[in-house]
C-alpha cells in the first residue's frame, strides 16, 4: 500500500496511532516492519518506503544508539579485507563507498590516509602499492602515490623518524554514522515510512508457525499493541538472536567489542588519517581527524558483557590504544590525561569458527526463519546493499516488488542553501545539506541569536541543536548530545561549559522544566563516568 501522507519525523504520537491501526488484526497489516533503527535498519526502511512499501521501524532505544553510531566513522573498501582474499566485499564496499560520496556530499566526505613505511617491517611500499592498485582498480581511478621519507614527514609531521623510509597517501571516506541513520531514517519518513524510537519489540506473534508480526511497547509511556505486517524483518545486529530464542536454528553472532580514544585536535594534530599496524600483534589501526577531534581505534575483542548495558572501554583497552598513539607519536607524550572522552560499540559479526576475532569475515547474512527475515553482520559502508538483498529476499512475500526489479538508489534531493546566507554557514553548507537533505534550509530558518555560530572546538552549529531538539524525536538529553549532534564525545565534560545554553534550548523547544533539565543532565553525566570516560584504575 502507498502512504499518501507522510508524519513530520518527531510527531511521536502520531506514527505511533499509525502503527497500531495500520497494524491492526483484520486491517491488511503493514507490508513490512523493520525491527532495530541502527543504520541497517534505516536502510531497509528507506528502500521499502521508495518502493512504495507502508513500513514501519521500531528502536527499542534511540536511533542509532547501538552499533551505528559507535563505529570507526570510515565509509570505506577495507584494504584488509583484501588481504584476506575478500575482493568481493571490497569491491562492493568501494564503490558504495563512491556513490556515498557523490550522492550525499557534506555527510560523507573524502579522507586522505597516510601508511608509513619502516625498514625491515611488511609492508613495504611495493607491495602496499600493489594491493592500492588493486583497491583503486575497483573504483577506477587511481588515488595513491608514495613520498619518500623528507617528503612525507610534511604530510605527517611528529612521527616516529626511526627507520622511517617513507609513506604512501591514499583516500577513502569518513562520515557521521548516527547522522547517517538520521539522514537514513528522515528520507524514509518523508516517502511515507513510520519510524519510532523507544518502542521495544517484546515478543513475535505467529500464526500456523509463521511470523505474522509482533508485540511492541512504547517505552515512553508503557503503551503496547500487537501489530502485524506481511513480513517482519529483524535487523537488530549484536541482539538479533535475542528476538527469538537463542536455541533457534540460524546463524551465530559473535559480538566483538571495538572501543576508541578522543583527544583534543591540538594535542594530537593529524591532517589526514594514518594508517599503521599496532606493534604488539599487527591489527591495522588509524588514528584519523573527524569533527575537530582526533581518534584512535579500535580495538577488536570477544565481548563477555550484557548486550543490554551500554558497552565500555576497559583498561586494557585504553593502555593498548595508548600505546599505538605513542608508538606512531613518541615525540608528543601522549597520556591518558589528554584523552576527551571514549566510545565503545560491539560489532555484530557472523560466527566463523576463527579463533582470532580480527579474522572473522565481515560480510552481512540474511536468513528466513517461519517467515522471519534477518540479517545481520556487514559495515556501515555496505548498508544499502543490505538493505536491498532483504528486500530481494522479502519480495515473494510483497506483491507490489518482484525480484531483480528493485531501482538503483536515487539522487538525495537537496535545497540548496541560498549563497546570501552569512559567511559561518556558507562555509557550512555543504554539512547542512548532507546532515539535513531537504531540511537543511530549515534548520537555519529558525534560530535565536548567535546561533549561526559554530560551537568552539566543533563543527557543529548551535543551530543544530535547536533543530534537533524541535524536529528530531529527541527524548533524552543523552540523544540530543551523543547522537544528533556529537558534543557528548567532541568537549571536555560532554560540553559542560555549554550547559546553560542547551539548557535554554530543550526549555524552548522540548519543554523541560527546571526538574526535568536537573533530571535529563544527571543521567548523562553518569553515562559519560562510566562508558565514555577512561575508567579509574
Ligand atoms: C568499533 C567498530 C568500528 C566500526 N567501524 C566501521 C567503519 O569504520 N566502517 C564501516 O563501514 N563499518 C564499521 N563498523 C561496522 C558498523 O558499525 C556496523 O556493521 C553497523 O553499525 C551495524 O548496524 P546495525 O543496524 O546492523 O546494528 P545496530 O546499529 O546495532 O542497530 C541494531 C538496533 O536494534 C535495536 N534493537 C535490538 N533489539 C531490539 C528490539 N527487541 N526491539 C527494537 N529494537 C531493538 C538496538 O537497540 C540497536 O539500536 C564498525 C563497528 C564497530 C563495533
Amino acid at each position: 500500500m502507498i502512504m499518501e501522507h507522510h508524519i513530520p519525523f518527531n510527531a511521536r504520537q502520531l506514527h505511533w496511532s499509525r502503527l497500531l491501526e495500520q497494524g491492526a488484526k483484520g486491517s491488511g497489516g503493514w507490508d513490512l516492519l523493520v525491527v532495530g533503527g541502527g543504520i541497517t535498519g534505516a536502510g531497509i526502511l528507506r528502500e521499502a518506503a521508495r518502493l512504495g512499501l507502508s513500513a514501519a521501524l521500531l528502536e527499542q532505544r534511540d536511533f542509532a544508539w547501538g552499533t551505528s553510531s559507535r563505529s570507526s566513522k570510515m565509509i570505506h573498501g577495507g584494504l584488509r579485507y583484501l588481504l584476506s582474499g575478500d575482493f568481493k566485499l571490497v569491491r562492493a564496499s568501494v564503490k558504495e563507498r563512491d556513490r556515498l560520496l557523490r550522492e550525499v556530499t557534506g555527510l560523507v566526505e573524502p579522507l586522505g590516509f597516510l601508511f608509513s613505511h619502516y625498514g625491515g617491517r611488511f609492508p613495504g611500499p611495493h607491495a602496499f602499492g600493489g594491493l592500492l592498485s588493486l583497491y583503486d582498480l575497483f573504483a577506477r581511478r587511481s588515488r595513491h602515490h608514495y613520498y619518500p621519507s623528507p617528503d612525507y614527514l610534511f604530510l605527517a609531521p611528529h612521527i616516529a623518524t626511526k627507520g622511517l623510509r617513507g609513506g604512501t597517501h591514499y583516500q577513502d571516506a569518513v562520515t557521521d554514522d548516527a547522522r547517517l541513520v538520521l539522514r537514513t531514517l528522515q528520507e524514509a519518513c518523508l516517502e511515507g515510512a513510520t519510524p519510532l524510537n523507544y518502542v521495544k519489540v517484546e515478543s513475535l506473534l505467529t500464526a500456523k508457525g509463521r511470523v505474522v508480526g509482533i508485540h511492541a511497547r512504547d517505552e515512553i509511556n508503557g503503551e503496547q499493541g500487537e501489530v502485524f505486517a506481511r513480513i517482519v524483518v529483524n535487523a537488530t545486529g549484536v541482539w538479533a538472536r535475542q528476538l527469538r530464542a537463542n536455541e533457534t536454528p540460524g546463524p551465530r553472532i559473535r559480538p566483538l567489542r571495538g572501543s576508541h580514544l578522543v583527544f583534543p585536535f591540538w594535542r594530537l594534530p593529524v591532517a589526514q588519517a594514518i594508517s599503521l599496524r599496532h606493534p604488539e600483534d599487527s591489527r591495522p589501526v588509524f588514528i584519523f581527524p573527524w569533527e575537530g577531534v582526533t581518534i584512535a581505534g579500535t580495538t577488536d575483542l570477544d565481548h563477555e558483557g550484557d548486550l543490554e548495558a551500554e558497552p565500555c572501554i576497559t583498561r586494557r583497552e585504553v593502555s593498548y590504544l595508548l600505546d599505538l598513539v605513542n608508538h606512531q607519536f613518541p615525540s608528543l607524550g601522549i597520556g591518558e590525561e589528554d584523552v576527551l572522552s571514549t566510545y565503545s560499540g560491539i560489532r555484530p559479526v557472523i560466527r566463523g569458527g576463527r579463533q582470532n576475532p580480527s579474522k572473522e569475515k565481515r560480510s552481512h547474512t540474511i536468513w528466513e526463519q517461519d517467515g522471519m527475515i534477518s540479517v545481520s553482520g556487514g559495515k556501515l559502508t555496505t548498508y544499502r546493499l543490505m538493505a536491498l538483498d532483504v528486500l530481494d529476499r522479502a519480495a515473494p512475500y510483497l506483491p507490489q516488488v518482484k525480484p531483480g526489479q528493485l531501482p538503483a538508489f536515487s539522487q538525495f534531493q537537496n535545497d540548496p542553501v541560498p549563497t546570501s546566507c552569512p559567511r559561518s554557514v556558507s562555509m557550512a553548507r555543504l554539512r547542512l545539506e548532507g546532515h539535513y537533505g531537504n531540511h537543511a534550509m530549515k534548520v537555519m530558518g529558525r534560530t535565536g541569536s548567535g546561533e549561526l555560530e559554530r560551537i568552539p572546538g566543533t563543527n557543529t552549529l548551535w543551530a543544530e541543536i535547536r533543530w534537533a531538539a524541535k524536529s528530531e524525536a529527541v527524548m533524552r538529553l543523552e540523544d540530543l548530545l551523543l547522537r544528533r549532534v556529537r558534543l557528548g564525545v567532541l568537549l571536555a565534560g560532554g560540553g559542560s561549559h555549554h550547559f546553560d545554553r542547551i539548557q535554554r534550548i530543550c526549555r524552548e523547544e522540548l519543554g523541560w522544566n527546571a526538574q526535568r533539565w536537573e533530571g535529563e543532565l544527571a543521567a548523562y553525566q553518569k553515562l559519560l563516568r562510566e562508558c565514555y570516560s577512561v575508567p579509574a584504575r
